[in-house]
């Protein structure tokens, strides 16, 4: 669609008028019938496989080479998106989504974004978009709060705990090494983290320079927890051999068990080497929410910047990973650098965003953290986070109660670990053939190195029922294993 034009360069101004008024009409019985598919698509959802049936390479054969010349109508994009996007799409909507961290875009949520979209305001700085600065500070000052955190934390929006933890780590060498601004990174900077944490963290190392070498793995006990006698014992070790540990990176909620480190001892070492604690509270963080789960955060106080992820435990779509730190000072002298056209706000209160991270411009994720705080309230969340701890207790106890299976880690949150005891081969062959079905969708990890089942709850619309459907197609899958299982 595009305005009439006589010159062949720009319309005048009734034409432009008159585009203008058919385009946004054009929106708006788009926008109605795009709301009633979304609709649609939810309540209708439960029946739809959870992971697509295809090869790869599908969609980029079924699509065209090259881009339309011609404008195109809404009609037709959604009959394309119908027809081939859809089948192509992992519902992780779905409530029987159950691996990796299963989760939960929300209503309120996709309204904030549709809205945020509209406004395509960019809050790179203050005066760029005063409610993007302002609106992050009062919906992150709110999530502090409810997870019972002081107010001497500053937080920032990210996209994801991958960003936000790679620049607690920027923050790390610069409260060590403030020349590594200027110089590079120091050569004998050491960075600590569980066995069990998130590949983020290593990365993080990697791309601030302080290299993979660096990284120090410090076992973790039966629990999968960090030990944090052997991290004091690797940090000497390190500092006899003239390294400079400058920092610990603590899991809240690792990504295997959501197994939670010893937050409180990890921040004495830190505290004795003087070294930056961060914690990756990716998952887990939402749980603090919760009065009878709040001691996952027990320690945090100490930690010099945390992350937890609202797009995975809290109603929020990817992407939106809130970062909190008690030193914003060392997060914007590691990252502020201010181009001459954007002068820097003199008002104290007029936070420039782009000082704080490396991206300039900012989204305005927080609009649709602001809906989904208001629309699901501190209650409703919990509820919410109490009901996928209490179903994943129920699902360990069935676990626990038969012979054939064992479970392999404690079950503190909304994860629960478990295996056939029977071979690697015979665990693999179950999740495969149980995703087959198209109505569950599970994952696996290794732990002690074996192969373990991994069954994840974090979807709203996940019901006790949908959980049992694991159990009945995992048992199924373990009777019909001897006739049809191919190892
Ligand atoms: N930290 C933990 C504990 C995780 O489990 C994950 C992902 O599952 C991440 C970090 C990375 O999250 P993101 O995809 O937001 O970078």
């Amino acid at each position: 669609m595009q305005p009439s034009s006589d010159s062949g360069n720009f319309a005048p101004a009734a034409a432009q008028a008159e585009f203008w008024q058919r385009y946004v009409e054009d929106f708006r019985k788009a926008g109605h019938e795009a709301v009633d598919w979304i609709a649609k698509y939810l309540s209708e959802l439960s029946d739809c496989p959870v992971v697509p049936s295809m090869k790869p390479g599908g969609l980029v054969d079924a699509l065209p080479a090259s881009g339309p010349v011609q404008g195109e109508s809404f009609d037709a994009i959604l009959a394309d998106f119908n027809r081939l996007i859809m089948p192509a799409v992992t519902q992780w909507n779905h409530p029987r989504f159950f691996a990796y961290f299963a989760c939960t875009g929300s209503t309120p949520a996709i309204l904030g974004e549709m809205l945020a979209a509209a406004l395509n305001t960019n809050g790179l700085h203050w005066k760029t978009s005063p409610a993007v600065a302002e609106l992050e500070q009062v919906t992150l000052g709110w999530l502090r709060q409810w997870m019972g955190l002081a107010d001497d934390w500053f937080g920032i929006i990210y996209d994801t705990a991958s960003t936000s933890s790679m620049h607690a780590i920027a923050c790390a060498r610069e409260m060590a090494t403030p020349e590594a601004r200027v110089n590079g990174s120091h050569p004998n900077l050491t960075l600590y983290t569980s066995a069990q944490s998130h590949s983020s963290i290593e990365k993080g190392a990697i791309a601030v320079g302080m290299g993979q070498a660096n990284v120090r793995k410090v076992p973790v006990d039966a629990e999968f927890r960090m030990r944090a006698g052997a991290l004091a014992a690797l940090v000497e070790q390190d500092v006899a051999a003239g390294l400079r540990p400058c920092c610990v990176v603590a899991t809240v909620g690792t990504t295997s068990t959501t197994s939670i480190d010893p937050v409180p001892q990890i921040a004495a070492i830190a505290e004795k080497h003087n070294m930056w604690l961060h914690v990756d509270a990716a998952y887990a963080g939402p749980a603090a929410i919760v009065p009878e789960h709040r001691y996952i955060f027990d320690g945090v106080e100490r930690a010099h910047s945390l992350v937890v992820n609202p797009h995975k435990w809290l109603l929020t779509p990817i992407d939106l990973s809130a970062f909190y730190t008690r030193r914003p000072d060392i997060l914007r002298r590691a990252f502020s650098l201010v181009p001459e056209y954007l002068h820097p706000q003199q008002d104290p209160r007029a936070h420039d965003l782009m000082d704080y991270g490396v991206p300039l411009g900012h989204r305005f994720r927080a609009l649709k953290l602001w809906y989904v705080l208001r629309y699901f309230g501190q209650e409703g969340i919990q509820q919410m986070l109490r009901s996928h701890i209490a179903m994943a207790k129920k699902f360990a106890a069935l676990v626990d109660s038969g012979p054939e299976f064992e479970r392999v880690a404690p079950v503190p949150l909304s994860v629960v670990c478990f295996r056939y005891k029977g071979t690697d081969d015979e665990n693999k062959a179950i999740i495969e053939s149980v995703n087959a079905t198209g109505r569950v969708f599970l994952s696996h990890t290794m732990l002690n190195g074996q192969v373990v089942i991994r069954l994840a709850i974090g979807n709203l619309a996940t019901t006790w029922e949908d959980v049992m459907e694991v159990w009945t197609l995992v048992k199924d899958a373990v009777k019909s294993k001897i006739s049809n299982f191919k190892f």
